[in-house]
């Protein structure tokens, strides 16, 4: 049976309300004298002086105060493959679709671009072939001993909540070039959501140069104080 290409969606479920105002106060709280009043302090602060208070502390790699603000993700249409590598991710809450209990029937999968340049059909066959015996299996079998057919290509979903300084160490292995492509991909979309909603948090994470796909490291980076990539270009992924 003829499948429909799957396409990746990245979407911003919820985050902390207010989370540079969140993680600006708590730092300010670290260095503030004793009778100022919290709340008064915190809402009183213009954009511009959390821009200098959050950029001086990340500078300073002061990072636990950006752990007040959360963010939670919705992925579809990546691999397993995909979810592997994302949930040693320890710092982090994960909800995946089970493939213990749900039929995968006629499973759909992500084909790896450079198949385009040979093997594609092969790949695909082998996929519709694996689906076949999947769907008989499951004839005889729950779907928990069904799955050991499917491959790391097949799709899945997941609910993904992570901090904003576990974002930022997470942006900065998977946005790296040494980082697959299909991750990076779905880090990049991450990434983008959160520069959108709190950029303040997540300045002097490295970046993409839009153009040639590369990217500045945070060392690059003049004045972030982001630290120095620790992934090697010639790292095996996982
Ligand atoms: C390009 C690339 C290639 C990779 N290749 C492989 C591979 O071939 N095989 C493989 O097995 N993995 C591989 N990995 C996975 C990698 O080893 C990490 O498991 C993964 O990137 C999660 O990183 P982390 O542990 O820093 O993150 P998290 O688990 O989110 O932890 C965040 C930070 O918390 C601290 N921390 C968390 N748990 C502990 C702990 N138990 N003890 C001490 N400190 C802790 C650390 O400072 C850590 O950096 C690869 C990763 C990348 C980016």
């Amino acid at each position: 049976m003829e499948k429909e290409a799957s396409t990746m969606k990245v979407l911003l479920l919820a985050h902390t309300p207010d989370p540079e105002r969140i993680c600006c106060a708590a730092a300010k709280l670290t260095h503030e004298p004793e009778e100022k009043d919290f709340v008064e302090m915190m809402d009183g602060m213009s954009r511009g002086h959390m821009e200098r208070v959050l950029g001086y502390v990340l500078m300073q790699q002061h990072e636990s105060v950006v752990e007040h603000a959360s963010f939670t993700f919705y992925v579809e249409g990546v691999s397993r493959a995909l979810t592997h590598q994302l949930v040693r991710h320890r710092v982090a809450s994960y909800s995946q679709q089970s493939q213990r209990y749900v039929r995968l029937e006629n499973f759909s999968y992500i084909v790896p671009p450079k198949l385009e340049g040979g093997g594609r059909e092969r790949f695909e066959k082998t996929m519709e072939r694996l689906a076949e015996d999947y769907d008989e299996l499951l004839e005889l079998v729950p779907p928990e001993d069904a799955r050991y057919l499917l491959p790391n290509a097949c799709t899945t979903k997941i609910v993904i909540t992570m901090n904003a300084r576990e974002l930022r160490h997470f942006f900065k292995l998977r946005l790296h070039k040494a980082a697959q492509w299909e991750i990076r991909e779905m880090a990049k979309r991450m990434y983008d959501l959160c520069m959108d909603t709190a950029p303040l948090l997540f300045k002097g994470v490295e970046m993409y140069e839009a153009e040639e796909g590369t990217r500045k490291t945070g060392a690059d980076v003049e004045g972030t104080g982001a630290g120095v990539d620790n992934t090697g270009s010639n790292v095996e992924e996982e």
